[in-house]
């Protein structure tokens, strides 16, 4: 899926994934990913939403096992996701406010039930108490390793029909406009192109982009 961004710029570790662990010794569920900046130590918003939370628990007055998160963040998506950045050293943020994805939270931090300073990275979907696999939604696997947001790529501002995004830069125009009139970018025609300069392609439609090529291959050199 990948509708979140890693709560950080730059390389992240992925350092606890999601589900059983053994944590000092004690088996357990571990609701979410534990993550640690390499290159930065802000947290950020990993969508854009609203400030659900920002606190910390104290211990003495909790009924619940909530003061282990320490100093954390909860996020509320428009869709009723919740996600839940934990054992920050500095908040950022309050309650209530509105945020955009990338936007400063907090600061990575050791408070709470933490051995090392890092992030626990929990996600609730709409309706859920508990967090299930949040990989998925980054776009990375559910395994110890070094990730990265993809490199964000400029979307042109030109007005291009039928609307932003739709006009290829200049170096990649001739062959964008080749590939629509033989048909190789599916859907697209040069009538009503619907290129996006920052549209992901699955393998299903790069699949058929190849196909198509091979056929504009066929019809290029078939002799007739
Ligand atoms: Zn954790």
């Amino acid at each position: 899926m990948g509708t979140l961004r890693l709560p950080y710029n730059g390389r992240v570790k992925l350092e606890s994934p999601f589900g059983n662990r053994i944590l000092n010794g004690v088996p357990g569920w571990h609701a979410g990913i534990d993550l640690v900046g390499l290159d930065e130590k802000i947290i950020r918003a990993p969508c854009d939403g609203v400030i659900g939370v920002s606190t910390m628990i104290p211990r003495e007055s909790d009924k619940t096992l909530t003061w282990q998160w320490g100093k954390y963040v909860r996020l509320d998506c428009a869709d009723g996701m919740k996600i839940y950045m934990c054992h920050m050293e500095q908040r950022l943020v309050s309650a209530g406010q509105t945020v955009k994805a990338g936007d400063v939270l907090g600061v990575e931090g050791n408070t709470g039930y933490s051995f090392g300073s890092h992030c626990h990275f929990e996600v609730r979907p709409a309706g859920m108490s508990s967090g299930v696999d949040p990989t998925s939604y980054l776009g990375i696997r559910n395994a110890v390793g070094i990730y990265e947001n993809p490199k964000t790529v400029a979307v042109s501002s030109s007005s291009g029909t039928p609307g932003d995004g739709n006009v290829p830069h200049e170096w990649a125009k001739k062959y964008v406009e080749w590939a629509i009139a033989k048909g190789i970018l599916r859907g697209d025609s040069a009538a009503k192109p619907n290129y996006r300069l920052n549209d992901g392609v699955t393998r299903e439609e790069y699949c058929v982009m190849l196909g198509r090529f091979a056929e504009v291959l066929d019809e290029l050199y078939s002799s007739d």
